[in-house]
């Protein structure tokens, strides 16, 4: 995003103004930025938006970008996440270079800072329960109530403070809080938990702690011990920047306000009807009804790329979204128009017939096989031609044939000439018919002098049509996607469930390939004419057998121009 927003001639975004005039002033010499996820799930297009922000602002000034795990909370965390998280971000192009951290590897300076501000009499050790805490923090309109434990000597606070760190006491039992003003007009700073106790295994540093610093605490030091400049993150953080600021500054690690890292909200990327919360995908993943976290349906980074979207495409799209400082939702048509835009010009386009009707050419020899010549992209001829089967036997789309045609339908019907792409000009001359009268297989005659999809004499067919030999095709699997909640009824219930599609895949088993898409690989992904873009599910398909996810199909209702 940040290398777009640099081209010349663009208005910059506000967080670039704000790096500008640092960088002017001399506050900044060098911009670090971060991406923090907490591994508890996998990231989804909102964090794209996160990670390419950041990243793209460390490149466009020149300086430093980390993926740095925010790992503090044992609980919720998996190292089956931080790996899918950082493929994901290399996957994304936001190449961290050297700088990978984990906010766990800073837990004794965290600690030390926490005694630090015990010393300083800015903390100390409340016997107060949860429910206790919550209720003598006060409400918006209320000040909060004194801490009884409030005037405990440092003496005892360090004391006490260690043997948490000891394990002497139960999770809730005892935690550490900070000391600033109970009765702040911003309950953030209500005297906030520093340090909780919590007796589980960590990912990382296994049973070494049994206390876990709070998100507020870690954050900034996190940020300030590893000279983050820039400290950019989503809108509900604002009311923390205060605390933020606080934590950076008493615990010494930096002098002057001037120089603490600055934290910078923006507008969290939503799609309109589209599932991103972790919540609720885990419950679809747990109840079976997706196929994991990368399920094609869903909008995590590992769903979209294994539905064959591709960084660009991503990317493009976070820059379409634009960054703001007000919510707002974009929408999935956008995303689509975005993955088209780069696979139009780039993939092969190729013949699949997904409903196989059998068509037979009468006059073409028996057993006669032509190898026809066909362009793999005419609009990017570098992609080269490849060689067709064609035979006496083919399939073409069951929607391409109709017995009694509509008015305007331009496709086969008895006694109708159409073009077969690339091929030959036929005309149906009949169809044969199960005993429930219907259509197993029809009849054509073709004109050898057509060759190539045009006639010597001029003559014009109004419709062109698809088609794979039988002999030579193979038989594929694809499926095909709608969105995983009915859109016409919303996303949730009034309960808080969500109001799935039940017809958010199809499964089609008896589609039949030209030969060449039985050697596409895990990940490859093709323009099938006509009927939209696929990809090789990386996880299904097997050699020679590829499985086809449809990632979008040609057609769009969506416009650039009305969005931008
Ligand atoms: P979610 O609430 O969707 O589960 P999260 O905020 O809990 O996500 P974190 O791992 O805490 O996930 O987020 C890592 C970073 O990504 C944070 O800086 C967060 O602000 C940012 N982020 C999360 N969701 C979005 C979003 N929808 N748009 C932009 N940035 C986001
Ligand atoms: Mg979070």
């Amino acid at each position: 995003m940040g290398e777009a927003n640099a081209k010349e001639g663009e208005s910059k975004n506000f967080i670039e103004q704000i790096i500008e005039k640092d960088l002017a002033e001399g506050r900044v010499k060098k911009v670090v930025t971060r991406f923090p996820p907490e591994p508890n799930g996998y990231l989804h297009i909102g964090h794209a938006k996160s990670i390419l922000l950041n990243y793209g602002l460390a490149k466009e000034y020149g300086g430093e970008f980390h993926l740095r795990f925010d790992d503090t909370n044992p609980t919720k965390e998996k190292s089956e996440f931080v790996n899918s998280i950082k493929e994901d971000v290399k996957w994304l192009g936001a190449d961290w270079g050297e700088h990978l951290y984990y906010a766990s590897n800073y837990f004794e300076k965290m600690y030390e800072a926490a005694v630090g501000l015990i010393k300083k009499g800015k903390a100390y050790v409340s016997d107060l329960s949860a429910d206790e805490i919550r209720e003598y923090r006060g409400t918006l309109t209320e000040p909060g109530k004194k801490d009884p434990y409030s005037d405990r000597s440092i003496e005892e606070n360090l004391d006490l403070f260690e043997r948490m760190r000891a394990g002497e006491f139960a999770d809730g039992e005892k935690v550490l809080r900070a000391r600033i003003d109970m009765s702040s007009s911003n309950i953030n700073m209500r005297d906030p938990i520093l340090y909780r106790v919590t007796h589980m295994s960590h990912q990382n540093t296994g049973d070494k702690w049994c206390i876990y610093p709070m998100y507020d605490f870690a954050h900034p030091l996190e940020d300030a011990i590893e000279g983050v400049t820039h400290s950019i993150c989503t809108l509900e953080f604002e009311d923390h920047r205060p605390l933020y600021d606080w934590v950076v500054i008493e615990t010494g690690y930096k002098k002057s306000p001037e120089d603490v890292p600055k934290q910078i909200e923006f507008a969290k990327l939503y799609l309109t009807n589209v599932v991103t919360g972790k919540r609720y995908i885990k419950k679809l993943v747990e109840q079976g009804i997706v196929d994991g976290w990368d399920d094609p349906r869903l909008v995590s980074i590992a769903a979209l790329r294994r539905r064959g979207f591709t960084p660009e495409s991503i990317r493009r799209f976070v820059e379409l979204a634009g960054i703001s400082k007000a919510n707002s939702s974009a929408d999935y048509a956008m995303l689509e128009y975005c993955i088209r835009e780069d696979l139009k010009p780039s993939r092969p386009r190729m013949m699949a017939i997904l409903h196989p009707l059998k068509v037979i050419i009468d006059n073409y020899p028996e057993g006669q096989c032509e190898m026809l010549p066909v362009s793999n992209n005419v609009e990017n001829e570098a992609l080269g031609t490849r060689e067709v089967p064609f035979t006496k036997e083919l399939y073409i789309d069951r929607d391409d044939f109709m017995e009694v045609p509509p008015r305007k339908y331009f496709r086969m019907y008895p006694g109708n000439e159409v073009r077969l792409m690339n091929a030959y000009f036929v005309t149906c001359v009949g169809v044969d018919k199960d005993g429930d009268g219907n259509v197993t297989a029809v009849h054509c005659t073709y004109d050898p002098s057509s060759k190539g999809g045009n006639s010597p004499d001029g003559r014009k067919v109004k419709g062109t049509i698809q088609w794979v030999s039988a002999e030579y095709g193979k038989k594929v699997t694809v499926r095909l996607y709608e969105n995983i909640v009915d859109e016409e009824k919303g996303v949730y219930n009034e309960d808080g469930s969500l109001n799935l599609n039940p017809n958010s895949i199809e499964v089609l088993e008896d589609c039949v390939v030209e030969p060449k898409l039985s050697e596409a690989k895990p990940g490859d992904s093709f323009q099938f004419v006509r009927q939209g873009y696929f990809c090789a599910d990386s996880k299904d398909s097997k050699e020679g057998e590829p499985v086809f996810n449809r990632i979008v199909s040609l057609k769009s209702s969506f416009k650039l121009d009305k969005k931008k």
